[in-house]
């Protein structure tokens, strides 16, 4: 039994979701003829409050499509220096868009309203980019699965209504962000001008990612999609995933905390380990002892079965998720506590 915990995308859909996903009814969504994606969009949608909702393939290509709705070449995005759409995106925001990004040195990933407006660049003074985009990540990745406190994200809303700025939310992982702090969709999609969310993280999908916003900005997303060569055919079968994992498989995320939780309780008493950054969520980010060979590490575990992930710079990264089983997780907890090097 291979135990794999490098991230919350590998899981494969259940026996329930292919059941859901072979009974889809379907037609061209290139035509928006496919029924199950555009329910999927609307309850997407609904649930958001917001007028209208767009599926992806993929989270990169939700975030970069958004990225391109606020943007004009030249421009700048205010993001943290962690975050995916600058370290993980291939580079898009500059290849799709041609803006730059000013990095906020963070906390965890997250950052605070007067960060923000100390990275806004004066629009008056043409020498520098001129700021059009703040983007947050909820939860934050790199950060270690950490949630913002809204109080701070309303006051970041703020700073953009008085700039005159585009707020995106990265929520890969949003759905994770609600069920830790018991929020709503409808909160967020009361102070972001677009969501992006992904359906094949915590919640099991194959793929799919939705993108949220009001006529106004997403009156062009499904052209930036279809130039990034996302305008897909009989995609409902996939829709049809997403609509089985809302209903079945967001509850159950606590389970996902629990266990990361108690991950780390057990490798916090390691004495090889430095640190364990704070858990709130299903993403445990710890770092090893100076003297301690993580390679070693992670090939110990790997002999076991056990597969992690490095996330550079000493540290590593466990994710817990919807195939990530109660076995599976007395098993890692009893082979992480013995674990020798
Ligand atoms: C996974 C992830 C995405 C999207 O990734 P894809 O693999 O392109 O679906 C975006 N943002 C964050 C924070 C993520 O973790």
């Amino acid at each position: 039994m291979t135990i794999d915990l490098r991230s919350d995308t590998v899981t494969k859909p259940s026996k329930g979701m292919l059941d859901a996903m072979m009974q889809a009814q379907v037609g061209d969504d290139v035509y928006k003829e496919d029924p199950t994606v555009n329910v999927l969009e609307e309850r997407i949608a609904t649930m958001f409050e917001k007028e209208k909702a767009l599926f992806f393939p993929t989270g990169s290509m939700a975030n970069q499509a958004a990225i391109k709705l606020h943007t004009n070449p030249g421009d700048q995005v205010i993001c943290d220096k962690y975050a995916h759409i600058y370290n993980y995106e291939g580079g898009g925001a500059s290849f799709n868009s041609g803006v730059s990004c000013k990095l906020i040195d963070g906390n965890g990933g997250m950052f605070t309203a007067d960060q923000v407006l100390k990275a806004i660049n004066p629009p008056d003074f043409y020498h520098s980019p001129l700021t059009s985009l703040v983007e947050i990540e909820n939860t934050t990745n790199k950060g270690g699965g950490a949630c913002w406190d809204f109080n701070e994200i309303k006051k970041i809303r703020e700073v953009c209504d008085e700039h005159k700025l585009g707020f995106h939310l990265d929520g890969a992982r949003l759905w994770h962000a609600l069920v830790a702090k018991k929020e709503t969709p409808k909160q967020y999609g009361e102070v972001f001008d677009t969501i992006s969310v992904c359906l094949s993280k915590g919640l099991g999908c194959p793929i799919g990612s939705v993108l949220i916003g009001d006529e106004t900005i997403m009156s062009n997303a499904i052209r930036i999609r279809k130039i990034f060569g996302g305008g897909m055919r009989q995609v409902g079968y996939l829709a049809a995933a997403g609509l089985y994992a809302l209903d079945n498989n967001i509850e159950r995320l606590k389970e996902d905390h629990k266990k990361a939780k108690e991950i780390g309780e057990i490798l916090s008493k390691l004495s090889m380990v430095k640190t364990v950054e704070p858990i709130e969520t299903n993403i445990v980010i710890f770092e090893l002892n100076q003297d301690v060979d993580e390679i070693n590490f992670m090939q110990k575990l790997a002999n076991k079965n056990i597969k992690i992930i490095g996330m550079g710079g000493g540290k590593l990264r466990m994710v817990t998720h919807l195939d990530y089983t109660d076995d599976m997780h007395n098993n890692l907890l009893n082979i992480v506590q013995k674990i020798n090097i």
